[in-house]
């Protein structure tokens, strides 16, 4: 018999435990067991492996976070590592690999698979930083988490006629900024992949309050600037008093929505598909409503996404203006 290991590496996200459900369940029905490796890369090297089954996968699509844990391994960045974690794969008879994680976690399994593991990968990451996918699991529940924290703010911005600098996650990724400024009515975005400077943002809410619009929401990418000195600036040059708010780790757990259960269930399924049909060095993504798969090396071809992420800003552009006057 076949036997498929699982890990989930790198930062958690909602989404990944209804992943691991669909790799154990669409396992079993080809006859393949699952062993559940657990903490990531570390976990491997370190044996921390036990065989996981479909009753120890019931009931956890609605949890957040992972029941297999996650890590961040040093050990499996350098190339003694990554030959003693297949040393493990051998020694369990593990020759199937499904690895669910963000970036880092797929240039692992990269290496993986040119050291000759058949290995899928999935996407589990709240930033949606994947250039190849549409979206990533756990995208979509952050937004959400996301946007209720902005609707709290926003009506005690207006009650008090205040502007808040909101910090978001994403990495050096904009779209959980721009989807949540979008989805949220925010006024002003500033993400890596198109950043203002101070001066600018300031003007924007400058001419946002000259029109009428005296409570505004700045919705920034996270790594950017320091928000505390962006709220000084603001303050000084036209003397309004600012909020911030660091959304943090809230944006990480949760139970995950019904889009990113749906998305991991049918990502679990096409990994382990792609595996019994032979292939390797996949990764798994959503591209137009379809499943994809698309070879490692491709995976941070940015240009149909960066395509439909300027459109995106686009279309948050006609919602703020700086010159629309309310009325
Ligand atoms: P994420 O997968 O969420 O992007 P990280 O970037 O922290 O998170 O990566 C998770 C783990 O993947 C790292 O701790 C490391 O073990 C492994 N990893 C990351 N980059 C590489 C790399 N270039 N080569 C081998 N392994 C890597």
């Amino acid at each position: 018999m076949n036997k498929l290991g699982i890990l989930t590496s790198g930062g958690d996200a909602p989404g990944m435990n209804a992943a691991i459900r669909a790799v154990v369940i669409a396992a079993q029905q080809k006859n393949i067991e699952t062993m559940g490796i657990k903490g990531g890369y570390q976990g491997l090297i370190d044996r921390n492996i036990d065989r996981l089954t479909p009753f120890n996968v019931e009931g956890i699509a609605d949890k957040g976070g992972t029941i297999l844990k996650t890590s961040r391994c040093l050990e499996f960045m350098k190339e003694e590592g990554r030959k003693k974690a297949v040393r493990v794969l051998k020694e369990f008879g593990i020759t199937l690999l499904v690895v669910i994680g963000g970036d880092g976690s797929f240039k692992g399994a990269e290496k993986l698979h040119h050291l000759g593991i058949n290995v899928i990968s999935i996407p589990g990451t709240i930033d949606n930083d994947f250039a190849y996918t549409d979206y990533s699991i756990g995208f979509d529940t952050a937004l959400n988490t996301i946007l209720d924290s902005i609707s709290k703010i926003k009506d005690t911005d207006f009650s008090h006629d205040k502007t808040t600098i909101i910090e978001v996650m994403g990495r050096y990724c904009g779209d959980l900024a721009t989807y949540s400024a979008l989805a949220g009515e925010g006024e002003i975005i500033s993400i890596p992949e198109r950043k203002l400077d101070f001066t600018t943002i300031c003007s924007q809410v400058h001419s946002k309050i000259a029109s009428g619009k005296q409570d505004n929401l700045i919705i920034i990418t996270e790594k950017m600037y320091d928000i505390e000195e962006l709220k000084k600036y603001i303050e000084e040059r036209l003397q309004i008093s600012v909020r911030t708010s660091v959304l943090g780790f809230i944006q990480r757990g949760g139970s995950p929505s019904a889009f990113d259960r749906i998305l991991a269930s049918k990502m679990g399924v096409k990994a382990v598909e792609l595996l019994t049909e032979g292939h390797s060095g996949l990764a798994v993504g959503i591209k137009e409503n379809k499943l994809i798969s698309i070879e490692f090396g491709n995976v941070n071809n940015i240009l149909s996404d960066s395509y439909e992420k300027f459109r995106l800003l686009d279309t948050f552009s006609t919602f703020n203006k700086g010159d629309q006057v309310l009325s």
